[in-house]
């Protein structure tokens, strides 16, 4: 058993305490118990609401520019403890060292970004002898609720923008990656006053008391589509704002004069980072049948060569599945797929702990099977055969989701005629699944409501209030 002996604790109220109860959190690599970590009861939820709320009018009153130190306080101590932070991730979340390494220094990226954006009022009309003035003000609480794919990076994309605008927040972590978001919260007591941030972690429990609770202003979730609908409807008693970053089903489509050896390494990574985990991953790849078997066959050769193991072993590009309940329903998708297409390569790592499956890929699939219909939030693409672009366009919008998409060719123009008409908050052309701080980004149809990053997501941690001044 690897065990870690650290004793992780809840940030409530400025203070670190136990939890009423406690729970294991697993390695999914080796499905070892990981770590013991606290688990908080109803009352002190509403503890930490009530820190919140206590702390939310002296934040509020803090100037702008001492809210922005701490946040660039904040990304130097992620900087400074990253070597300990990442190694944490990779344990309890079961990406490779490396790419942890990088969630980390980017997830400080975003306090950075957020630090420098501006507020001040503007003044929009004088039209009338006197002026109207628009202000930026903060909601009050917001609950930030993070799901177990980037346990770091997606609290960086909704932390900086919540505090910088004068919010305070109660935040939670998925209950199966908790642990480096409750050692950030550590770290972080002194740099915040108490009461601006809160950290409590359940056991999947929680979240509806959070998202119905009468003194949150605002809700910040990141999540499943079926979690999204839930926290709406718990929100909707007190009209909460809400952003709701949910789940996509990205399709990218391939045409005809695209040189697949060129491309296919991207398309991989596009559909393989994180062992397909990303919400912006591509999930569905629409590839014409005059290049088709050439790139089912590119794809293959790369998904055997890729290195899949336990994160913290030196040379590992993709780690296990992050929780048994995900990695079972990928069992049960493998099985449909295998019914309803052709396994090129890939499958279960059935010889070894840990929830593993090696990349795969899989070829004459089409509507109708699982995986091409559902969102398989795993290492398992659907490479679905097409004649005519504009069928393939048709039936790429055709899907509930519509959080990210891509067109490749190497005739741009033709390219962006395609990306027009997309059904997606995010398109890419000629890549897939890049993103950075200042390019605001959202789902359309049913993966999501509102933005997150740029100057667009901070305004949705605000409220906007005009001030008429007759002259
Ligand atoms: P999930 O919806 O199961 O859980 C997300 C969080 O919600 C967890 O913290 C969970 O404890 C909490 N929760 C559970 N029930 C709740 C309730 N009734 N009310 C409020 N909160 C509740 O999602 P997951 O399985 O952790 O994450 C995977 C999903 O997240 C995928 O669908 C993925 O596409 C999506 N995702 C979206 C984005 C994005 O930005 N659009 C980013 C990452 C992941």
């Amino acid at each position: 058993m690897e065990g870690n002996l650290t004793e992780y604790k809840l940030l409530i109220d400025g203070a670190l305490c136990d939890g009423a109860s406690s729970m294991a959190v697993l390695n999914p690599a080796t499905e070892e118990i990981l770590a013991r970590c606290p688990r908080a009861s109803l009352a002190q939820l509403d503890q930490a609401v009530a820190a919140a709320k206590r702390a939310a009018p002296l934040w509020a009153a803090t100037p702008i520019e001492a809210r922005r130190s701490a946040l660039r306080k904040i990304a130097e101590i992620l900087r400074a403890n990253a070597t300990e932070l990442a190694r944490l991730l990779t344990q309890e979340n079961g990406k490779p060292l490396s790419i942890a390494s990088i969630e980390i220094e980017f997830s400080a990226k975003f306090f950075e970004y957020f630090a420098e954006l501006d507020l001040s009022p503007k003044i929009v009309d004088k039209s009338f002898g006197g002026q109207a003035e628009l202000q930026r003000r903060p909601l009050g609480v917001v609950a930030a609720i993070i799901p177990w794919n980037f346990p770091v990076l997606i609290v960086a994309f909704k932390l900086p923008a919540a505090l910088l605008a004068g919010n305070t927040v109660v935040l939670k972590p998925a209950p199966t990656t908790p642990l480096a978001t409750l050692r950030i919260g550590e770290l972080l007591k002194d740099v915040l006053p108490p009461g601006v941030l809160n950290i409590i972690t359940d056991d999947n429990d929680l979240g509806a008391a959070l998202s119905s609770h009468p003194d949150i202003a605002k809700v910040t979730f990141t999540g499943s589509a079926a979690t999204g609908r839930k926290v709406m409807t718990s929100a909707a008693n007190t009209l909460k704002r809400l952003t709701l970053e949910l789940g996509g089903n990205d399709a990218a489509i391939v045409l005809d004069d695209v040189d697949c050896r060129a491309v296919a390494q991207d398309v991989f990574m596009g559909a393989f980072q994180n062992s397909g985990q990303v919400c912006l991953a591509l999930k569905r790849l629409y590839v014409h049948e005059s290049i088709y078997d050439e790139m089912c066959e590119a794809l293959k050769a790369i998904a055997e060569q890729s290195i899949v193991g336990n994160g913290l072993d030196e040379g590992v590009q993709l780690g296990p599945i992050q929780n048994r309940m995900q990695y079972e329903k990928l069992k049960g998708i493998l099985e449909d797929s295998a019914e309803q297409g052709t396994i090129l390569t890939g499958g279960l790592m059935e010889d070894r702990a840990g929830y593993f499956i090696r990349p795969t890929i899989v070829r004459d699939i089409s509507e109708g099977a699982r995986l091409v219909d559902e969102e398989q939030f795993g290492p398992i693409l659907p490479v679905i055969k097409y004649t005519d672009p504009e069928d393939a366009l048709r039936r790429a919008n055709d899907s509930e989701y519509g959080l990210g998409g891509s067109i490749w060719s190497s005739d741009v123009e033709r390219a962006r005629a395609l990306a027009n008409r997309l059904q997606s908050g995010t398109i890419w052309i000629n890549t897939h699944m890049g993103m950075s701080p200042e390019i605001p980004f959202g789902g359309a149809k049913q993966s999501g409501i509102g933005l997150e990053f740029g100057e667009e997501g901070l305004a949705e941690f605000t409220q906007l209030t005009c001030i008429h001044l007759s002259m």
